[in-house]
């Protein structure tokens, strides 16, 4: 067998996912760029470019004033859906192969009182209201993702002991959905989805963070990160790696919901910030919350990021030590995974810079010099698109896998 073997399925699979690959990463690219990064000869690329065009998967363009083509993704040979459940709300976009968000619908929601099935159904009839209004055949979709705010069983795309959705635990998602759609369907937790769009589409996609381990932290009503480790995101064994919202804040004794105290979560999350804040200003120590409830304000982040732009030393205070208890415990995190980068999204950013300044700060007082050297950390910039994004990333990764890729063109080319 030759790599230029192109009967041989196992061959076609892993050339043509290596090529794919490089172009997805790297792309646009020449075609001797494509030789130059596999290693494989000219002949070679050529035949697997050429296959990949017939089953319209790349597709050619000419860069302005130049005269040879650079191959490229094509982007509209297919669909992916992402799907972001959240604690109290539901989105669902239609994404292309580049995972860029073509159209997006969503409700609230609410986990603690919908089922399983009732909320998947909203999914299924959402999914399908997008591809109505985008005028798709049935087997436009190549896939659905969905991140759900549980620690998942990738392998089997299941939920396992979600701790704020009653009737999710071992709910089998994927095969519920696979019931409807012919696709198939990935299912992992929320974190780990952003982490993905963080990856290819933001913060941390500068080439040498692709590759690279990185954090992303979501800082929330709940707090959980997502790691990933030279640009793969590392689940560990049960599907429970990053569920730091329960690392526990030394001499704290608040109760955690998961029956512990101290945890991140209960010190730090959204829910303990909202009660101090709504304590500060009942009990006079807040002239800028108090004011605001007398308004009748939602006393959330926004409110405390506000209250500290006009000096209110309360609001001040809440915003830096939040970011002090959140620094506190990813302290202890760089000084044990040295990640060259940390992105923090979620609810909390909506404190401000001050707060992602107090993280840092905590950060780097923490943690061991050579740790924090050359470590950035960042507020994300994908805002509420970034879990839907990593959703249809995730699917993207998984059909256009070594192993996948030749499938992929065998069902299109039938
Ligand atoms: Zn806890």
């Amino acid at each position: 067998m030759t790599e230029l073997d192109l009967d041989d399925p196992v061959n076609v699979s892993t050339t043509a996912g290596r090529i794919f690959k490089i172009i997805r990463d790297h792309g646009p690219l020449y075609g001797k760029d494509i030789v130059r990064r596999t290693g494989l000869a000219k002949s070679t690329v050529s035949a697997y470019v050429d296959r990949l065009m017939s089953v319209g998967l790349l597709r050619e363009e000419i860069p302005d004033g130049m005269k040879r083509r650079k191959l490229k993704v094509a982007e509209s040979a297919g669909y992916v859906v992402g799907v972001a459940l959240g604690q109290s709300h539901l989105s669902v976009a239609l994404c292309d192969l580049e995972a860029e968000i073509i159209d997006s619908v969503g409700g609230p929601v609410d986990l603690v009182r919908e089922s399983p099935e009732k909320v998947l159904n909203r999914v299924i009839s959402y999914a399908r209201e997008l591809e109505q209004r985008a005028g798709l055949g049935p087997s436009a979709l190549f896939g659905i993702g969905f991140g759900l705010p549980s620690p998942v069983d990738y392998s089997h795309g299941v939920p396992v002991n979600p701790p704020v959705m009653p009737g999710w635990d071992r709910f089998p998602v994927a095969s519920f959905l696979s019931q409807e759609f012919t696709c198939p369907v990935f299912v992992d937790n929320d974190v780990n989805v952003m982490a993905l769009a963080e990856r290819d589409k933001g913060a941390a996609s500068d080439l040498a963070y692709r590759k690279g381990s990185f954090l992303l932290v979501k800082a929330g009503t709940g707090i959980g990160a997502g790691i990933v480790i030279n640009g793969e995101i590392y689940r560990g064994a049960k599907g429970a790696a990053g569920d730091i919202g329960h690392i526990g804040i030394d001499g704290d004794g608040t109760l955690c919901r998961c029956g512990n105290t101290g945890c991140l979560e209960a010190v730090a999350g959204g829910r303990a910030l909202a009660a101090r804040a709504q304590a500060a200003a009942r009990g006079d120590r807040s002239p800028y919350l108090a004011e605001a409830l007398v308004r009748g304000e939602a006393l959330d982040a926004e409110a405390l990021a506000r209250g500290a732009a006009c000096g209110d030393e309360e609001c001040l205070r809440l915003v830096a030590s939040a970011g002090a208890y959140l620094g506190t415990v990813l302290a202890k995190l760089v000084n044990f995974f040295n990640p060259s980068l940390i992105v923090i999204s979620g609810g909390l950013t909506n404190l401000g810079e001050r707060f992602i300044a107090s993280v840092r700060e905590s950060i780097y007082s923490r943690s061991t010099p050579l740790a924090t050297a050359d470590l950035i950390v960042k507020k994300s910039t994908l805002a509420g698109r970034g879990a839907t994004m990593g959703a249809a990333i995730l699917v993207l990764d998984e059909v256009f896998s070594h192993r996948n890729v030749g499938m992929l063109m065998r069902k299109i080319s039938d």
